[in-house]
């Protein structure tokens, strides 16, 4: 496995695999929902490219970007478990340059749910995913349907500007109390994970209701609203799965999402139905 830390070392090492290459972008702190990405990209290519790059264009200026956990050696282990090809780990300087051209997330998505709570987040993941695309060149790119929105929008930039890569959706992997795994749950005490089950729950709630029959969205955002009673929600939202409001669930085309703070920590949730 090797570790490169410049973009001169990424392309000389690239240029010695051979066939094809799965990409897996992460900002590192490797849990076993990156795991999942990492093993599907191993079966289904020649090489592996894990990069890990805690992205400052996406993080707002009152955001955790400083106490984002940072966990290098870990990483490593696990990438190295993985039979990881290459681990790209560049610092800022290296993907940033002070002038460049600006990308901007469609305007309809770009400030809506996520970009709503987080202005010009998804202009920064955009610009990440497009330079690191660009520069590992792969056959495919594995992103986790945990970030729908984020998934959604990487779909779209890589259908409308044409980009020759394979976008590979990866279910969300959750712990066996439903509590779906995400690098921040560590920010979580042993009461607000507790709490922080709730919304795997309201997801659950949700689902059971549309098994019974209920249609409405509206209805189906109250139940979602009414279980997460006592944490700080900030929506619950039935939506098509291109992310247009919806007032009817139709099944195979929906969305249910979920973000709500946890004392200081944000966590956001969601089920395709
Ligand atoms: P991150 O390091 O948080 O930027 O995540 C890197 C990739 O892993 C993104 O495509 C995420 O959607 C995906 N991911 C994060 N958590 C999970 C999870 N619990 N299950 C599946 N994919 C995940």
């Amino acid at each position: 496995m090797k570790i490169v830390y410049t973009i001169n070392e990424l392309l000389a090492f690239k240029k010695e695999l051979i066939g094809t290459i799965g990409l897996v972008p992460t900002m590192g702190a490797l849990h076993n929902g990156h795991l999942s990405l990492i093993r599907k990209a191993k079966e289904q290519n020649d090489a592996v490219i894990v990069s890990i790059f805690v992205n400052p264009a996406q993080f707002g200026p009152n955001e955790d970007f400083n106490a984002y956990p940072r966990k290098k050696e870990a990483d490593l282990k696990i990438c190295k478990l993985c039979d990881v090809d290459i681990v790209f780990m560049p610092d800022a300087s290296q993907i940033y340059n002070e002038i460049e051209p600006t990308i901007q997330a469609p305007a309809s998505l770009a400030y809506i749910l996520e970009g709503q709570m987080r202005p010009g987040h998804f202009d920064g993941v955009l610009r990440v995913v497009l330079k690191l695309l660009n520069l590992t060149m792969p056959t495919k790119a594995y992103f986790g349907k945990k970030d729908a929105q984020q998934l959604f929008l990487i779909e779209n930039m890589v259908k409308t500007l044409f980009l020759p890569v394979e976008i590979v959706p990866m279910n969300i992997i959750r712990e066996d109390d439903g509590l779906a795994i995400s690098s921040r749950n560590i920010y979580l005490s042993h009461e607000e994970r507790n709490k922080a089950l709730l919304i795997s729950l309201a997801l659950k709630n949700a689902s059971q209701a549309i098994m019974k029959g209920e249609r409405d969205a509206r209805v189906l955002e109250d139940i979602m609203s009414k279980t997460l009673c006592g944490l700080d929600v900030e929506y619950t939202k039935v939506l098509s799965r291109d992310f247009y409001s919806k007032d009817v669930v139709i099944i195979g085309e929906t969305i249910l999402l979920i973000a709500a703070r946890v004392g200081k920590t944000r966590l956001i949730d969601n089920l395709w139905i």
